[in-house]
């Protein structure tokens, strides 16, 4: 189990008292990354895949490095898979924008879960609705989970794609990606992971898992904002279509034509996120040296206790299941907004998000209109989750 003493390495923690249960929003970042974009920032401001002086081709493989640093954090084999994009979202639309639209027709599939971020839901309602498409749901369980059993329906031999979050940013339940992807495989359907909260908090191993395609964000996971991660199958990556065009994706050009680079330079066109990418490496260094299994048990076991604590407490509906996978819990005081418990909360210093937290059809899904989220890191603690559930039983009277 990882000890207090990681918050120092956070500064953001020393001088601040805020409890900071918001993190599938975003993540505070540890002063290792800070102090390395620091530096990057005064001695390595260079453009990367151009310039051929040394101090920029340094750069350049401070760069390229940091690609084989992603690699290898997600047991990818090539690091020719490995595309940077700006976050999770631009990932799923270079995707959506760059390959299935050419893929797609008329009467072909898509297979999404009701719990989707909007992020992993919109690009596929315009794609089958462009194309005239079918759009499909994956439903959930009353405690929480996918129905896997309504999804070995869901997906047949029309399906072209199963796109599928791995952790919902909402019930904070990991997904049962290995069997969706043996399912969508079988139905030569392709698969793809949005990994946005599932990076963060868990190992992952996509030689094991083998998806089609998979994507992130680096500033769920201590890097800054601005970069993300797109994996997918060489062979695939091949067949995008790049929606951008222009600088540095080129090979050579003439007054009528261009031929493009290879993947995945082909696929970052003009100037890339540098320092984002760098600070992304860095993130990954961190974490690295956290373990990521450490980071897993601890959000897992902050996740639990939340529940557990908030579950004993009259008028309290915590939704999802009694075995919590990961440090999300989305809960509702009953009979007061939950904007309202998210204000009364913050005026105690706790800062959680209110809403549909980017997954109405969830949200409805669960007949409500808005909930709490209370997401943990793994530099929170147990005593935070005890000032917590203090300040929830001071809400409820005050409300009372
Ligand atoms: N998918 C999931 C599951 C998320 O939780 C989020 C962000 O909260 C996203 C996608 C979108 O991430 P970004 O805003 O970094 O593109």
């Amino acid at each position: 189990m990882l000890n207090d003493e990681i918050r120092n390495d956070f500064p953001f923690f020393k001088d601040n008292d805020l409890i900071y249960l918001d993190n599938a929003a975003t993540t505070q970042k540890p002063q290792m990354v800070i102090d390395r974009l620091t530096n990057d920032y005064v001695n390595n401001s260079f453009n990367v895949h151009r310039s051929n002086y040394m101090a920029a081709q340094k750069t350049t493989d401070a760069y390229e490095n940091v690609r084989h640093a992603v690699a290898k954090f997600i047991g990818a084999q090539n690091d020719k898979s490995i595309v940077f994009t700006n976050s999770t979202t631009d990932g799923i639309n270079l995707v959506a924008n760059g390959y299935f639209i050419n893929q797609i027709q008329a009467g072909d599939e898509i297979v999404v879960a009701i719990s989707e971020h909007h992020s992993n839901l919109l690009p596929w309602q315009r794609i089958a609705k462009q194309k005239q498409a079918h759009l499909r749901y994956i439903e959930i369980t009353t405690d929480g989970r996918l129905n896997i059993n309504q999804a070995a329906e869901v997906i047949n031999d029309s399906t072209k794609l199963v796109a599928v979050a791995a952790v919902s940013n909402v019930l904070g339940t990991l997904n049962p990606i290995e069997q969706l992807t043996t399912l969508a495989h079988q139905h030569h359907a392709q698969i793809l992971i949005d990994a946005a909260q599932w990076a963060p908090e868990m190992p992952i191993d996509v030689s094991e898992l083998k998806p089609d395609w998979l994507v992130f964000s680096g500033h769920k996971m201590l890097a800054p904002t601005g970069v993300g991660v797109l994996y997918g199958k060489p062979d695939l990556l091949e067949q995008i279509l790049p929606p951008a065009v222009g600088g540095e994706m080129v090979l050579s050009v003439d007054r009528e034509h261009f031929t493009q680079q290879q993947i995945p330079i082909r696929l970052e066109a003009g100037t890339p996120n540098v320092m984002g990418v760098l600070g992304l490496g860095a993130a990954i260094e961190y974490l690295n040296s956290v373990g990521m299994q450490n980071v897993q048990e601890h959000c897992q076991m902050l996740g639990q206790k939340i529940y557990n604590r908030l579950s004993k407490l009259d008028d309290v509906t915590v939704y999802g299941s009694t075995i919590r996978d990961t440090g999300i819990v989305t809960f509702n005081i009953n009979g007061i907004h939950a904007h309202d418990v998210a204000s009364a909360l913050d005026l105690r210093g706790i800062a959680v998000r209110a809403g549909y937290h980017c997954a109405e059809p969830l949200i409805k899904a669960l007949h409500t209109n808005s909930t709490v989220r209370a997401s943990t890191y793994f530099y929170n603690t147990e005593n935070e989750i005890d000032r917590f559930i203090e300040a929830i039983n001071l809400t409820k009277e005050f409300f009372n």
